[in-house]
């Protein structure tokens, strides 16, 4: 097609894409060029929680445009004060001041600012097989070797990694430099890992006895996704930052982090900015988010409809030899494969038969639907997944 070479000519080579094209999309679906239709499973990568054009994101975010797209932060904006203030009845009880900016590395490198700000210390225990961002500071925090090694240069040299989900290594990593320890609830791109029970109440113990902050990296896991607003409510964790981005705005370009006052108010005006970030146009696009999910009580839905993807992903496990393992939390799940092969003719075959999957870590199927997902589109891509995994093993 035209597009591919046109693409190449102009366009940074840094996406490997898969040959589709999407126009336009509704609910749970997108089309291509030539019309074709895909039930969608990777939802922008954990983004579209409304699914595609939700109405009424649809319509504050047109209303607003007509009204007042951006203005800068040397103004109040309702919108962000309205944002913040519903951000506040949906996070732990620690988290009640908010700033915005636009995307989730972003989100991440306010965090670290304000974690140094906040306790004047200068290192970061960060965990192994986590990612955070491509910016200097969030790839420094980001394990994988290939995204963060060939920036060596660019990256602060603050970041200790200790083994996920090892509360005893953590326990020798947080010393009295350690400004934070940065940690994913459920870690997303680095395969869908889930942590035991007690870690993130460990490492929450942890950091107080320390002095030290936990941020909870929750811009992949939060917004519903896990069966909870935030994943670190499963277990009653109570951290000292927050950070999210991702279903934030239901497909529109927003981050933010939040604290708890205390914390927050150790940035003082010219500390941090953003000339974009929670203007009224993101703003309004994520108000008719968060109010249209808490109408639709979208968490539980999530937690529900993740229940029954799981078991029937583990029903295709015991029938598929190549199928390694099945994890996950509501709608953030993942199927390992045997190997990378496997899992790129899966995404690749899936497309054919008209779904859009995801693969991460190499071989782990990722599967972040809209959190409007319905049993039906479920079985249809266990369906093809059966199908799929069938042909692969012949
Ligand atoms: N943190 C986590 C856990 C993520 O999954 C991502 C993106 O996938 C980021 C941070 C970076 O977000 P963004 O791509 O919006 O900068």
């Amino acid at each position: 097609m035209k597009i591919f070479r046109t693409a190449g000519q102009y366009l940074a080579n840094t996406y490997r894409r898969q040959p589709i094209v999407p126009v336009r999309g509704r609910g749970m679906f997108v089309w291509d060029q030539r019309g074709k239709r895909y039930i969608d499973f990777v939802g922008g990568i954990a983004v579209c929680v409304l699914g595609h054009c939700h109405p009424e994101v649809t319509r504050a975010i047109s209303a607003q445009a007509r009204r007042l797209m951006h203005v800068s932060n040397l103004y109040y904006i309702p919108q962000q004060v309205e944002l913040a203030r519903l951000l506040s009845t949906i996070t732990p009880a620690s988290i009640r001041k908010f700033f915005f900016c636009n995307s989730g590395a972003e989100a991440i490198e306010g965090s670290f600012k304000l974690a140094y700000k906040h306790t004047k210390r200068k290192r970061i225990v960060a965990m192994r097989g986590s990612f955070h961002g491509r910016t200097s500071a969030a790839v420094g925090a980001t394990w994988t070797p290939r995204y963060r090694e060939p920036y060596g240069g660019l990256i602060p040299a603050v970041f200790d990694f200790v083994p996920y989900d090892d509360l005893d290594a953590a326990r020798r990593a947080v010393g009295d430099e350690t400004a934070a320890v940065v940690v994913e609830p459920v870690q997303g791109e680095g395969g869908v890992n889930v942590p035991s029970d007690g870690y993130l109440k460990g490492l929450q113990e942890i950091c107080e006895e320390r002095g030290a902050l936990l941020i909870c990296d929750e811009v992949q896991s939060g917004m519903g996704r896990t069966g909870r607003w935030f994943a670190c409510q499963h277990w009653n964790v109570e951290p000292h930052i927050i950070a999210m981005a991702k279903g934030l705005g239901g497909g529109f370009p927003i981050g933010c982090f939040g604290s708890s006052p205390g914390i927050m108010d150790s940035f003082s005006p010219g500390d941090h900015a953003s000339t974009f970030g929670g203007n009224p146009l993101a703003c309004s696009a994520a108000i008719a988010t968060l109010k249209t999910m808490k109408r639709l009580n979208l968490p539980r839905r999530a937690e529900r409809m993740g229940r029954y993807f799981k078991e029937r992903l583990a029903e295709l496990g015991e029938r598929h030899r190549v199928v390694k393992d099945v994890r996950g939390m509501g709608l953030l799940l993942g199927m390992e494969l045997e190997n990378e092969r496997l899992a790129e003719a899966s995404v690749s075959m899936a497309a054919e038969m008209g779904f859009l999957i995801n693969c991460t870590a190499g071989r782990v199927l990722r599967l972040v639907p809209p959190l409007i997902v319905e049993k039906t589109h479920i079985d249809n891509l266990i369906g093809a997944l059966d199908r799929i995994l069938g042909a692969l093993e012949r």
